[in-house]
Protein backbone atom coordinates (compact mmCIF):
# COMPACT_ATOMS: atom_id res chain seq x y z
CA UNK A 1 0.00 0.00 0.00
CA UNK A 2 1.48 3.52 -0.69
CA UNK A 3 1.75 5.70 2.38
CA UNK A 4 0.68 9.16 2.32
CA UNK A 5 3.33 10.08 4.81
CA UNK A 6 6.75 12.34 3.83
CA UNK A 7 9.23 10.65 6.04
CA UNK A 8 12.14 13.37 5.87
CA UNK A 9 15.33 12.45 4.52
CA UNK A 10 17.75 11.93 7.42
CA UNK A 11 15.22 9.37 8.64
CA UNK A 12 15.64 7.61 5.53
CA UNK A 13 19.24 7.81 5.42
CA UNK A 14 19.95 6.95 9.05
CA UNK A 15 17.50 4.07 8.78
CA UNK A 16 17.83 1.41 5.96
CA UNK A 17 15.01 -0.35 7.29
CA UNK A 18 12.75 2.92 7.88
CA UNK A 19 10.26 1.83 4.99
CA UNK A 20 9.74 -1.42 6.36
CA UNK A 21 8.24 0.32 9.25
CA UNK A 22 7.11 3.07 7.48
CA UNK A 23 4.84 0.24 5.18
CA UNK A 24 4.16 -1.49 8.89
CA UNK A 25 2.22 2.18 9.93
CA UNK A 26 0.69 3.13 6.76
CA UNK A 27 -1.12 -0.67 6.38
CA UNK A 28 -1.71 -0.94 10.12
CA UNK A 29 -5.56 -0.64 9.89
CA UNK A 30 -6.00 -2.93 7.01
CA UNK A 31 -3.31 -5.62 8.45
CA UNK A 32 -5.57 -5.32 11.74
CA UNK A 33 -8.65 -6.15 10.25
CA UNK A 34 -7.62 -8.70 8.74
CA UNK A 35 -5.60 -10.29 11.79
CA UNK A 36 -8.56 -9.69 13.16
CA UNK A 37 -10.79 -11.76 10.51
CA UNK A 38 -8.37 -14.56 10.61
CA UNK A 39 -6.57 -14.72 14.22
CA UNK A 40 -10.52 -14.12 16.33
CA UNK A 41 -13.20 -14.06 14.24
CA UNK A 42 -12.76 -16.95 12.32
CA UNK A 43 -11.70 -19.29 15.74
CA UNK A 44 -15.39 -20.02 17.18
CA UNK A 45 -13.03 -20.85 20.48
CA UNK A 46 -11.34 -17.67 20.68
CA UNK A 47 -11.90 -15.85 24.08
CA UNK A 48 -12.08 -12.37 22.25
CA UNK A 49 -14.45 -13.48 19.78
CA UNK A 50 -16.41 -14.30 22.72
CA UNK A 51 -16.14 -10.92 24.72
CA UNK A 52 -16.73 -8.88 21.25
CA UNK A 53 -19.32 -10.78 20.32
CA UNK A 54 -20.56 -10.33 24.60
CA UNK A 55 -20.37 -6.60 23.84
CA UNK A 56 -22.31 -6.29 20.68
CA UNK A 57 -19.40 -6.35 18.53
CA UNK A 58 -18.90 -8.49 14.98
CA UNK A 59 -16.67 -8.43 12.47
CA UNK A 60 -18.60 -5.72 10.32
CA UNK A 61 -19.05 -4.04 13.31
CA UNK A 62 -15.52 -3.91 14.47
CA UNK A 63 -14.59 -3.38 10.79
CA UNK A 64 -16.71 -0.22 11.01
CA UNK A 65 -15.67 1.28 14.15
CA UNK A 66 -11.41 1.20 13.04
CA UNK A 67 -12.29 2.13 9.74
CA UNK A 68 -13.99 5.37 11.22
CA UNK A 69 -12.50 6.48 14.75
CA UNK A 70 -8.96 4.49 13.89
CA UNK A 71 -7.08 1.70 15.74
CA UNK A 72 -6.53 3.17 19.30
CA UNK A 73 -9.58 5.29 19.93
CA UNK A 74 -11.20 2.01 18.52
CA UNK A 75 -9.33 -0.71 21.02
CA UNK A 76 -10.63 1.99 23.81
CA UNK A 77 -13.87 1.93 23.08
CA UNK A 78 -14.58 -1.63 23.17
CA UNK A 79 -12.58 -1.95 26.41
CA UNK A 80 -14.95 0.54 28.08
CA UNK A 81 -17.40 -2.20 26.81
CA UNK A 82 -15.54 -5.38 28.70
CA UNK A 83 -13.56 -6.22 25.95
CA UNK A 84 -9.99 -6.74 27.83
CA UNK A 85 -8.45 -9.49 29.61
CA UNK A 86 -6.54 -8.87 32.87
CA UNK A 87 -3.32 -10.13 33.33
CA UNK A 88 -4.93 -12.48 35.86
CA UNK A 89 -7.36 -14.01 33.17
CA UNK A 90 -4.54 -14.25 30.09
CA UNK A 91 -2.42 -16.29 32.68
CA UNK A 92 -5.55 -18.38 33.62
CA UNK A 93 -5.04 -18.04 37.55
CA UNK A 94 -8.64 -16.24 37.13
CA UNK A 95 -11.84 -16.79 35.04
CA UNK A 96 -12.81 -13.91 32.57
CA UNK A 97 -16.05 -12.64 34.18
CA UNK A 98 -18.23 -9.70 32.47
CA UNK A 99 -21.84 -9.52 33.55
CA UNK A 100 -23.87 -12.16 32.14
CA UNK A 101 -20.19 -14.08 30.22
CA UNK A 102 -17.80 -16.40 32.09
CA UNK A 103 -15.38 -17.85 30.24
CA UNK A 104 -12.47 -20.44 31.85
CA UNK A 105 -9.00 -20.42 30.06
CA UNK A 106 -5.42 -21.35 30.26
CA UNK A 107 -2.90 -18.96 28.23
CA UNK A 108 -2.87 -21.53 25.82
CA UNK A 109 -6.18 -19.88 24.34
CA UNK A 110 -4.66 -17.19 23.12
CA UNK A 111 -1.51 -18.92 21.32
CA UNK A 112 -2.12 -17.88 17.60
CA UNK A 113 -3.24 -21.15 15.75
CA UNK A 114 -2.07 -20.04 12.36
CA UNK A 115 1.42 -18.64 13.57
CA UNK A 116 4.48 -20.02 11.97
CA UNK A 117 5.77 -19.14 15.48
CA UNK A 118 8.85 -17.45 14.97
CA UNK A 119 9.63 -13.57 15.87
CA UNK A 120 10.40 -11.47 12.49
CA UNK A 121 13.76 -10.06 13.20
CA UNK A 122 13.31 -6.58 11.38
CA UNK A 123 11.97 -5.39 14.44
CA UNK A 124 15.60 -5.29 15.57
CA UNK A 125 17.47 -3.82 13.02
CA UNK A 126 15.41 -1.07 12.96
CA UNK A 127 15.70 -1.01 16.74
CA UNK A 128 19.75 -1.32 16.54
CA UNK A 129 19.81 1.29 13.20
CA UNK A 130 17.99 4.26 15.64
CA UNK A 131 20.95 3.34 18.16
CA UNK A 132 23.05 3.65 15.51
CA UNK A 133 24.45 0.02 16.14
CA UNK A 134 23.77 -1.77 12.67
CA UNK A 135 27.47 -2.30 12.39
CA UNK A 136 28.19 -2.67 16.27
CA UNK A 137 29.09 -6.25 17.87
CA UNK A 138 25.93 -6.49 20.28
CA UNK A 139 26.01 -9.24 22.82
CA UNK A 140 22.82 -10.58 25.08
CA UNK A 141 22.94 -10.57 28.57
CA UNK A 142 19.75 -11.92 30.69
CA UNK A 143 19.09 -14.25 33.62
CA UNK A 144 18.18 -17.47 31.79
CA UNK A 145 17.68 -19.61 28.32
CA UNK A 146 14.11 -17.92 28.99
CA UNK A 147 11.52 -17.97 25.80
CA UNK A 148 12.62 -13.30 25.97
CA UNK A 149 16.35 -14.13 25.60
CA UNK A 150 15.93 -17.08 22.95
CA UNK A 151 13.81 -15.07 20.93
CA UNK A 152 16.56 -12.03 21.36
CA UNK A 153 19.62 -14.40 20.63
CA UNK A 154 17.49 -16.09 17.58
CA UNK A 155 16.22 -12.28 16.22
CA UNK A 156 19.68 -11.30 16.43
CA UNK A 157 21.53 -14.12 15.30
CA UNK A 158 18.74 -13.93 12.23
CA UNK A 159 19.69 -10.43 11.30
CA UNK A 160 23.55 -10.76 11.78
CA UNK A 161 24.13 -14.35 10.50
CA UNK A 162 25.82 -15.21 13.17
CA UNK A 163 24.98 -15.73 16.93
CA UNK A 164 25.27 -13.25 19.61
CA UNK A 165 27.45 -13.49 22.26
CA UNK A 166 25.22 -14.68 25.11
CA UNK A 167 25.64 -14.06 28.86
CA UNK A 168 23.47 -16.35 30.66
CA UNK A 169 23.29 -17.07 34.34
CA UNK A 170 22.23 -20.52 33.26
CA UNK A 171 24.70 -22.86 32.04
CA UNK A 172 22.69 -22.22 28.64
CA UNK A 173 24.23 -25.19 26.30
CA UNK A 174 24.06 -28.12 28.68
CA UNK A 175 20.16 -27.34 29.07
CA UNK A 176 17.87 -28.73 26.93
CA UNK A 177 16.49 -25.05 26.33
CA UNK A 178 20.28 -24.61 25.26
CA UNK A 179 20.75 -27.66 23.21
CA UNK A 180 17.30 -26.71 21.36
CA UNK A 181 18.60 -22.95 20.80
CA UNK A 182 22.32 -23.85 19.48
CA UNK A 183 20.57 -26.66 17.05
CA UNK A 184 18.58 -23.11 15.87
CA UNK A 185 20.96 -20.93 15.68
CA UNK A 186 23.22 -23.50 13.94
CA UNK A 187 20.50 -23.96 11.39
CA UNK A 188 19.34 -20.29 10.99
CA UNK A 189 23.18 -19.13 10.58
CA UNK A 190 24.27 -22.26 9.21
CA UNK A 191 27.66 -22.15 10.91
CA UNK A 192 28.88 -21.78 14.31
CA UNK A 193 30.00 -18.22 15.88
CA UNK A 194 33.76 -19.00 16.74
CA UNK A 195 33.02 -19.33 20.52
CA UNK A 196 33.21 -23.34 19.78
CA UNK A 197 29.47 -23.76 19.82
CA UNK A 198 26.36 -22.40 17.81
CA UNK A 199 24.83 -20.67 20.74
CA UNK A 200 27.78 -18.73 21.80
CA UNK A 201 26.60 -19.00 25.29
CA UNK A 202 28.85 -18.33 28.36
CA UNK A 203 27.56 -18.94 31.57
CA UNK A 204 28.16 -16.08 34.27
CA UNK A 205 27.03 -15.84 38.07
CA UNK A 206 24.14 -13.75 38.78
CA UNK A 207 25.20 -9.97 38.95
CA UNK A 208 28.28 -10.82 37.76
CA UNK A 209 29.34 -7.85 35.40
CA UNK A 210 33.06 -8.71 35.09
CA UNK A 211 32.77 -11.39 32.15
CA UNK A 212 30.47 -8.81 30.27
CA UNK A 213 33.05 -5.93 31.26
CA UNK A 214 36.36 -8.55 29.88
CA UNK A 215 33.95 -8.40 26.59
CA UNK A 216 33.82 -4.36 26.20
CA UNK A 217 37.32 -4.01 26.16
CA UNK A 218 37.94 -7.19 23.69
CA UNK A 219 36.14 -4.68 21.74
CA UNK A 220 38.62 -1.92 21.82
CA UNK A 221 36.73 1.14 22.30
CA UNK A 222 34.16 0.16 19.51
CA UNK A 223 30.82 0.89 19.69
CA UNK A 224 28.88 -2.09 21.06
CA UNK A 225 25.23 -2.75 21.97
CA UNK A 226 23.99 -5.02 25.07
CA UNK A 227 20.51 -6.53 25.35
CA UNK A 228 20.12 -6.65 29.18
CA UNK A 229 17.96 -6.00 32.08
CA UNK A 230 17.34 -2.42 34.08
CA UNK A 231 19.10 -4.23 37.20
CA UNK A 232 22.29 -5.69 35.01
CA UNK A 233 22.72 -2.29 33.70
CA UNK A 234 23.34 -1.27 37.60
CA UNK A 235 25.42 -4.23 38.52
CA UNK A 236 27.19 -3.35 35.13
CA UNK A 237 28.09 0.40 35.80
CA UNK A 238 28.36 -0.21 39.64
CA UNK A 239 31.08 -2.97 38.42
CA UNK A 240 32.65 0.07 35.83
CA UNK A 241 32.94 2.15 38.53
CA UNK A 242 34.98 -0.51 40.89
CA UNK A 243 37.06 -1.03 38.12
CA UNK A 244 38.02 2.52 37.33
CA UNK A 245 36.64 1.42 33.66
CA UNK A 246 34.25 3.25 31.51
CA UNK A 247 31.57 3.21 29.29
CA UNK A 248 32.19 5.28 26.67
CA UNK A 249 30.79 3.53 23.49
CA UNK A 250 28.02 1.17 25.17
CA UNK A 251 24.44 0.93 24.72
CA UNK A 252 22.59 -0.60 26.83
CA UNK A 253 19.21 -2.25 26.06
CA UNK A 254 17.04 -2.59 28.71
CA UNK A 255 14.06 -5.16 28.61
CA UNK A 256 11.28 -6.35 30.78
CA UNK A 257 11.24 -3.77 34.03
CA UNK A 258 11.69 0.05 33.37
CA UNK A 259 14.92 1.40 33.76
CA UNK A 260 15.00 3.45 37.06
CA UNK A 261 16.07 7.15 36.96
CA UNK A 262 18.96 6.13 39.18
CA UNK A 263 20.82 3.68 36.81
CA UNK A 264 20.45 5.46 34.00
CA UNK A 265 22.30 8.27 35.42
CA UNK A 266 24.94 5.20 36.63
CA UNK A 267 25.42 4.39 33.26
CA UNK A 268 25.39 8.12 31.70
CA UNK A 269 27.68 8.99 34.40
CA UNK A 270 30.35 6.76 32.81
CA UNK A 271 30.17 7.85 29.11
CA UNK A 272 27.27 4.70 28.47
CA UNK A 273 23.92 5.04 26.87
CA UNK A 274 20.59 2.95 28.04
CA UNK A 275 17.51 2.91 26.34
CA UNK A 276 14.30 1.23 28.22
CA UNK A 277 12.63 -1.28 25.85
CA UNK A 278 10.57 -4.14 26.08
CA UNK A 279 10.61 -7.41 24.12
CA UNK A 280 7.69 -9.76 24.77
CA UNK A 281 8.05 -13.26 23.97
CA UNK A 282 5.64 -14.16 21.18
CA UNK A 283 5.25 -10.47 19.48
CA UNK A 284 9.02 -9.47 19.98
CA UNK A 285 10.00 -5.85 20.34
CA UNK A 286 6.91 -3.77 21.59
CA UNK A 287 8.85 -0.67 23.41
CA UNK A 288 11.88 1.21 21.77
CA UNK A 289 13.58 3.19 24.05
CA UNK A 290 13.83 7.10 23.08
CA UNK A 291 17.18 8.74 22.47
CA UNK A 292 15.28 11.89 23.47
CA UNK A 293 13.30 10.78 26.62
CA UNK A 294 11.29 12.65 29.29
CA UNK A 295 11.75 10.39 32.12
CA UNK A 296 14.01 7.23 32.53
CA UNK A 297 12.29 4.63 30.71
CA UNK A 298 10.26 6.90 28.13
CA UNK A 299 9.60 4.73 24.92
CA UNK A 300 8.18 4.51 21.43
CA UNK A 301 5.54 1.77 21.18
CA UNK A 302 6.12 -0.26 18.19
CA UNK A 303 3.08 0.90 16.47
CA UNK A 304 3.81 -1.32 13.30
CA UNK A 305 3.59 -4.05 15.04
CA UNK A 306 1.02 -3.74 18.23
CA UNK A 307 -0.94 -0.86 19.86
CA UNK A 308 -0.91 0.17 22.91
CA UNK A 309 -4.04 1.84 24.93
CA UNK A 310 -4.98 2.46 28.62
CA UNK A 311 -7.72 0.98 31.34
CA UNK A 312 -8.09 2.54 34.59
CA UNK A 313 -8.09 0.37 37.96
CA UNK A 314 -6.36 -0.47 40.92
CA UNK A 315 -2.84 -1.24 40.64
CA UNK A 316 -1.64 -2.01 44.02
CA UNK A 317 -2.66 -3.27 47.55
CA UNK A 318 -3.23 0.84 49.07
CA UNK A 319 -6.20 0.68 45.94
CA UNK A 320 -4.19 3.26 43.92
CA UNK A 321 -5.99 3.81 40.35
CA UNK A 322 -3.39 3.79 37.69
CA UNK A 323 -3.33 2.94 33.98
CA UNK A 324 -2.95 -0.53 32.91
CA UNK A 325 -1.63 -1.35 29.80
CA UNK A 326 -3.66 -3.20 27.61
CA UNK A 327 -1.58 -4.58 24.35
CA UNK A 328 -2.82 -5.56 20.88
CA UNK A 329 -1.32 -7.49 18.67
CA UNK A 330 -1.79 -5.75 15.31
CA UNK A 331 -0.05 -9.12 12.31
CA UNK A 332 -1.92 -12.16 11.86
CA UNK A 333 1.60 -14.28 12.51
CA UNK A 334 2.02 -12.97 15.84
CA UNK A 335 2.62 -16.03 18.23
CA UNK A 336 0.53 -15.16 21.10
CA UNK A 337 -2.84 -13.25 20.03
CA UNK A 338 -3.18 -10.69 21.72
CA UNK A 339 -6.53 -7.47 22.17
CA UNK A 340 -6.75 -5.46 24.56
CA UNK A 341 -4.34 -7.92 26.72
CA UNK A 342 -3.04 -6.29 29.77
CA UNK A 343 1.20 -6.24 30.21
CA UNK A 344 1.52 -6.73 33.70
CA UNK A 345 1.97 -3.12 33.92
CA UNK A 346 0.42 0.59 34.03
CA UNK A 347 2.35 3.81 33.24
CA UNK A 348 1.34 6.55 31.08
CA UNK A 349 0.62 6.77 27.72
CA UNK A 350 1.03 10.36 25.28
CA UNK A 351 1.29 11.12 21.71
CA UNK A 352 4.11 13.94 21.50
CA UNK A 353 6.70 14.37 18.61
CA UNK A 354 9.73 13.68 20.31
CA UNK A 355 12.29 14.40 17.62
CA UNK A 356 14.26 11.44 17.36
CA UNK A 357 14.30 9.04 14.64
CA UNK A 358 11.80 6.61 15.64
CA UNK A 359 9.38 9.87 16.35
CA UNK A 360 10.86 11.15 12.73
CA UNK A 361 9.47 7.81 11.55
CA UNK A 362 5.40 7.97 13.11
CA UNK A 363 5.86 6.27 15.69
CA UNK A 364 4.33 9.24 17.95
CA UNK A 365 3.08 7.11 20.97
CA UNK A 366 5.33 7.33 24.01
CA UNK A 367 5.07 5.31 27.00
CA UNK A 368 6.94 6.16 30.74
CA UNK A 369 6.75 5.66 34.02
CA UNK A 370 5.86 1.95 33.82
CA UNK A 371 4.97 0.27 37.36
CA UNK A 372 4.11 -3.74 37.88
CA UNK A 373 0.49 -3.94 38.42
CA UNK A 374 0.24 -5.84 42.02
CA UNK A 375 -3.31 -6.42 42.38
CA UNK A 376 -5.41 -8.35 40.53
CA UNK A 377 -8.86 -6.59 38.90
CA UNK A 378 -11.35 -7.74 41.26
CA UNK A 379 -14.14 -5.57 40.03
CA UNK A 380 -17.23 -6.84 38.36
CA UNK A 381 -18.24 -4.13 36.20
CA UNK A 382 -18.63 -4.28 32.76
CA UNK A 383 -17.85 -0.37 32.10
CA UNK A 384 -14.48 0.89 32.83
CA UNK A 385 -13.72 4.94 33.52
CA UNK A 386 -12.03 6.55 30.50
CA UNK A 387 -8.71 5.99 29.34
CA UNK A 388 -6.09 8.34 30.60
CA UNK A 389 -4.63 8.60 27.59
CA UNK A 390 -3.48 12.09 26.84
CA UNK A 391 -3.03 13.91 23.72
CA UNK A 392 -0.42 16.76 22.93
CA UNK A 393 -0.70 17.91 19.32
CA UNK A 394 2.01 17.52 17.31
CA UNK A 395 4.68 19.56 15.86
CA UNK A 396 4.07 19.63 12.00
ZN1 LIG B 1 11.96 9.44 20.55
Amino acid sequence: MACGVRTPMIVMASLPNAPVARDGLACRVPRFLDALDRTVFAHRNSPYRALLEHAGYDAARVRALVEQDGIEPALERLAAAGVYVTAEEYRGERELRRRGLTLRLTERAFANPDASGSDDPGDWSLTLEAYGLDRAPVSVWLPSPDATGRAAVVALATLRGRAPRWFTEQPGPTTPAGGGLRALVMRLTGRSNGHGNGSAAAHVAPDDASSVLDWIRGERGHAVGIVTTAARALALATAAQAAKRRLDGVTLMTSGAPLPPATLRAVQGLGGRAFSSCAMAGCGVVIDGCVRPVAADDGHVRMDRVALVGRRRPIDETGTEGTALLLTTLRANAAQVLVNTETGEAGTIRDRACGCLLGELGFTRHVQRRRRVTVADARESDVASDSETERTPLAA
